[in-house]
This record gives C-alpha cells, sequence and structure tokens, in this order.
C-alpha cells in the first residue's frame, strides 16, 4: 500500500499538480489555502499508509519466521539420527536460528524494493506511453538486456552464496569445538595451530565477500550503462524525426520536455530494482537451508503397536551392525540373545567389542544392518517410537544434562513431583550434595551440569533413571566415575532399581557383574562367551583375562 502511494506520488507530484497548479490558480479554480492541505493531508495519508504496511510486513515476516523455526525444530526433535552424524551442532543452530533471520529479512527488504519501485516503473511506463507510445518503445528493449544481467549476475551470486554459507558453517564449527575444548587447548599450548585454523577460513570467508560484492556491484553500473544507451536512443531519434517531420509522430518541445524527464526519472527505479536481485538471490539461498532441513530431512519411522503392559522380555536373532557403510569389521557380528523379564543380564568386553552398540539397538537409537530386534516379542520397528522408548531408563557412558535445575534434570519432561524427587536423589545418594546447593532441587546446574564432579553428574543421571521407573533398565558404564565409596552407595541403589526390572547393564567392576544372573563377554563384536560369574571364572577364558587384575584388587583386605 505504501508502495504503491509513494510509487504513485513521489514521481507524480511534480508531474502532474504543477500544470494542475499552474491552470487551477490561472482559471481562478483554486483557492491558496487549498494547497497546504492538499499537500499535509497527502503525506498524512502517505506516513499512514507507510506505518501500516511496515507494521503488517513486520507482523507477517516474523509469523513466517516463527512458523519456520517451528517446524525446523521439530524436525530436529524427530530427525533421523543420521542427521546429527552429517550435520555438526553450529550447523543446525546456524540454519535454525541465523539463516531464517537472514533469509527473512532480506526476502523483505527485496519485496519491500520490488513493489515499490516496480510500482514506479509501471507508472512511469504508463505515463511514457501516453506521451508517445513509439518512443517508449525503444526504452522497453531495455528490459531483455537488464534481464539478462540480472540473470547471470544471480546465478554467480546464488553460487558465492552457498559456498559461503558452508565456509560460515566451517567457522562455526572451529568456536564451537574450541569452546568445548578450551581446556585441552591451552593445555598442549594448541592456541596457534587452532588460530591458523580459525585464520584460514576467516580469509577464505573474506574472499568470498569480496567476490559478492564484486558480483553485487557490477549490477547497477551494467543497467545504468543500458539505460544510457536507451535514452541517447531516445534522443537521437526524437531530434531526428523533429528534423524530418516525416512520420507524424509530431514530437513537440514540450512533451518531449516531459518525455525526457519521465525518462530520466526512471533510471533510479530501474536501478533499484537491479539491486533487488542481490538481497532476492541470498534470501532464497538463506531460506532454502532451512526448507532443505524441513522437506529433506527424513523423520524416524515408526510403526503403531504399542501394548498396555510390558514386562521387559528381549531378543537378538543374527544382528549385524555396521556403521556407515564401511566394508570393514562389523560393530556387532551375527549377535544371538535371549534375554527373560526380570533377569539382570551383565555385559562385558574390552573397550570397542560393541557393547554400547548392543543396547542402543533397543531404543531404536541405533538400526540393525541385519537380523532382529524383538521387544515383547515384536520387532522394535513395529512399535510406535515413543511408547517403546517409554519402557527404557538408561543412563549412558557420557552423561548429558540441561542447563536447567536439579529437579528439571531428573524429571526430564515428566511432571514434577517433590516427594517423589527427593526419594530418587536420595537412592542415587545425591540428596545430601543437592541439599547443601544454594537453591536445593531448584539449583541451576549450568551447561551440561558443570558445577557437579563427574560423579555427582552420573549419580544425577542415575537419580533420572529411578525417577522414569520404566520396566527395563540399561546401565552402560553407569558407576564409571564413581570413586569406590560412592559406588558401594549407589550400587545398593541400583541394585533396588534393578528389583523387578529387565536389566542390562555394561560395568567394568566386578561387584557390579558378579550379582548378574548372567554375563556376557563379547569381543570384537562377537559373543565370545556366557555364563554366571563363577561358572566364567572357572572357565578361564576372556573373562577370567579380563577380571584377573581387578579380582586381585577386590580380594586384598581393607
Ligand atoms: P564398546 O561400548 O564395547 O566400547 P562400541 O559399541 O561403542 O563399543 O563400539 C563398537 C565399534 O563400533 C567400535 O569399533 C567403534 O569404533 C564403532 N562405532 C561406535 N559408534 C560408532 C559410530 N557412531 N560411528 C561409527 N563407528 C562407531
Ligand atoms: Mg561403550
Amino acid at each position: 500500500m505504501a508502495a504503491l502511494t509513494a510509487a504513485i506520488t513521489e514521481p507524480l507530484i511534480p508531474a502532474l499538480l504543477k500544470p494542475l497548479l499552474d491552470r487551477g490558480f490561472v482559471q481562478g479554480r483554486l483557492q491558496l489555502w487549498m494547497v497546504p492541505v492538499a499537500l499535509i493531508g497527502l503525506f498524512a495519508i502517505r506516513g499512514l499508509a507507510q506505518f501500516v504496511s511496515q507494521y503488517a510486513l513486520a507482523h507477517i515476516s516474523n509469523e513466517g519466521m516463527l512458523t519456520l523455526r517451528r517446524r525446523m525444530f521439530k524436525q530436529l526433535l524427530s530427525a533421523d539420527m543420521g542427521l546429527f552424524s552429517k550435520q555438526s551442532a553450529s550447523t543446525l543452530s546456524n540454519t535454525v536460528v541465523y539463516e531464517v533471520q537472514t533469509g527473512a529479512m532480506l526476502l523483505v527488504q527485496a519485496l519491500l524494493g520490488l513493489s515499490r519501485d516496480g510500482f514506479t516503473v509501471v507508472a512511469l511506463l504508463a505515463y511514457l506511453i501516453y506521451l508517445n507510445w513509439q518512443l517508449t518503445l525503444i526504452v522497453t528493449v531495455l528490459i531483455p538486456g537488464v534481464a539478462w544481467i540480472m540473470k547471470t549476475l544471480s546465478r554467480r551470486l546464488y553460487r558465492i552464496t552457498k559456498i559461503s554459507q558452508q565456509a560460515t558453517d566451517d567457522l562455526a564449527y572451529v568456536v564451537e569445538e574450541n569452546v568445548l575444548a578450551h581446556r585441552v587447548v591451552r593445555l598442549h599450548g594448541a592456541q596457534d595451530s587452532q588460530a591458523a585454523r580459525f585464520d584460514l577460513l576467516g580469509q577464505s570467508l573474506r574472499r568470498l565477500a569480496i567476490k559478492s560484492t564484486v558480483a553485487s556491484a557490477a549490477m547497477t553500473p551494467l543497467t545504468q550503462l543500458l539505460a544510457a544507451f536507451a535514452l541517447s536512443a531516445v534522443i537521437v531519434i526524437a531530434l531526428w524525426q523533429d528534423r524530418s517531420q516525416a512520420t507524424g509522430i509530431g514530437v513537440s518541445v514540450g512533451s518531449f520536455a516531459a518525455f525526457m524527464a519521465a525518462m530520466l526519472m526512471l533510471i533510479a527505479p530501474i536501478r533499484r530494482l537491479a539491486d533487488v536481485a542481490n538481497p532476492l538471490t541470498r534470501g532464497v539461498a538463506a531460506l532454502e537451508r532451512g526448507l532443505a532441513l524441513i522437506e529433506n530431512v527424513a523423520s524416524e519411522s515408526t510403526g503403531d503397536w504399542a501394548p498396555g503392559t510390558v514386562r521387559g522380555d528381549i531378543t537378538l536373532r543374527q544382528v549385524t551392525v555396521r556403521y556407515g557403510d564401511s566394508d570393514g569389521a562389523p560393530a556387532l557380528d551375527r549377535i544371538d540373545l535371549h534375554i527373560r523379564p526380570g533377569q539382570v543380564m551383565a555385559f562385558v568386553g574390552p573397550s570397542g567389542s560393541g557393547k554400547t552398540t548392543l543396547v542402543n539397538l533397543l531404543p531404536r537409537f541405533v538400526l540393525p544392518t541385519d537380523g532382529e530386534v524383538l521387544v515383547e516379542g515384536r520387532p522394535v520397528g513395529d512399535w510406535q517410537l515413543q511408547h517403546l522408548r517409554s519402557q527404557f531408563a538408561m543412563v549412558s557412558q557420557d552423561v548429558v544434562m540441561f542447563n536447567d535445575t536439579v529437579a528439571a534434570n531428573v524429571a526430564m519432561g515428566q511432571a514434577v513431583d517433590r516427594d517423589r524427587l527427593q526419594a530418587c536423589l536420595e537412592a542415587a545418594n545425591l540428596a545430601g550434595h543437592v541439599a547443601s546447593m544454594s537453591q536445593g532441587m531448584d539449583t541451576v546446574v549450568g551447561h551440561n551440569a558443570s558445577q557437579l564432579s563427574g560423579g555427582q553428574r552420573q549419580r544425577l543421571a542415575i537419580a533420572r533413571a529411578l525417577y522414569r521407573d520404566a520396566p527395563i533398565l540399561i546401565l552402560d558404564e553407569a558407576t564409571s566415575a564413581l570413586d569406590n565409596e560412592s559406588e558401594r552407595l549407589v550400587q545398593e541403589a541400583l541394585s533396588r532399581l534393578m528389583r523387578g526390572r529387565t536389566t542390562l547393564v555394561i560395568a567394568h567392576r566386578l561387584s557390579t557383574i558378579e550379582h548378574a544372573d548372567r554375563v556376557i563377554v563379547m569381543d570384537r563384536g562377537r559373543i565370545v562367551e556366557q555364563g554366571t560369574h563363577e561358572e566364567l571364572v572357572r572357565n578361564d577364558g576372556l573373562y577370567a583375562r579380563l577380571h584377573a587384575p581387578a579380582a586381585a584388587v577386590e580380594r586384598i583386605p581393607a
């Protein structure tokens, strides 16, 4: 609206108002007081329209941005897990946080320019046609020329923008890594090599920015040059006609001057229209990333089986897992396994033998390359995904905490029941420490709970698992960061937790394994031995070798 009024009022005020005023005053039809009234009224309407249109545009674009962001984040939450090995955290946060913003802003800017100058150009062209349509035909020669320049240069601009996005992601990735590894970098004095790495990427980004400026800045002078060609052609033809008077176009001095004035006025909006290609191209490239995230990233597949009561029966049939498309040794190699409800199954083996991979199969964090994984006798793929996952409580090797309160970290999206929370913290042997924190269980724990020690973090994760109260429990080296004393205490909590639940426990320590119903010994993706602790020790195989030193330590009287 504002664009329209501006487009019409701006160039036409002098062109239309002046002769009107001239004639009006001469013929005595206009009075002096009408001039300020008309002018102020005109500007008031224009200002209002401008305000309303900017407001409306901001409203619409921000509404669109919100929707897009929501969709993207929802996609992140449900995306196939392959996404996270393909794209880094900084790439994804760039897409969701910055690119959408930049894209929307640039597109709005482009649209504003397009509507304002588009209307001006159309209005002026109409005026030119009205003045002299034959001469106007010459002006239309401009259009394919400008279109060609815009197409060529914006194609180049698009390519550069895409490369720049990649370079920006790489730069952000270096920052992300250096924030995470700030201690290691300092300890090893690796600042120089990291700075060099950053510098290299920074410089390539600078080169790209210059290239993109070259492409977009060339657009204006090129279109102006074309306009100059058309202008001189018009002048030459008009003057030539004037002299020959052969065709009867009949260009009078007055209409020729008006024609020239309108044509000169046409140059500025055409130039700005050519400039629109720049934000338009960049905006489209930026938004495309967000749309690619929504459209091209597959969501996790889910079935619809959702049984009421789950006892926790687990079966693996000839399961093979290969990461990526590597031809190397598989992480799991034709595993057969049956865990009855309520059984405690321990997994031991050297690191890299596939223990974590095996337990990750159950909540479908890892998909089998071959074979079948069944929970309650049904393939995990048949389960309604969220329902399947709600059967598991997991304390994993790498504890991840949110920068939120202790209570929120334990409840993790479930309803907060403070009494139960307290009971879980006590069972996890963490209640004492939480009570000593400034705000008890409402204390915010910092980025990944950095305010807690490794052992405390692990106990917090155990409290989380306790609170979840699921039929199947997975403990992946859940007590590895605990000292002997707290491990003994947590062990009690865990054995209380294990009662009546199917438990898969991966552990290095003997005390955890001794009480397991069965111990599975793994090596290079295969099950090499299984049985009770006593049987395996008698067997004198890999298990006996793995646990010989630990067993010796445990035999030393305190
Ligand atoms: P464990 O828990 O017994 O130490 P894992 O199950 O973590 O062993 O790993 C088994 C094998 O799979 C290792 O050789 C490891 O390098 C490989 N592996 C684990 N996770 C991935 C992954 N996300 N991508 C590629 N390879 C992986
Ligand atoms: Mg592991």
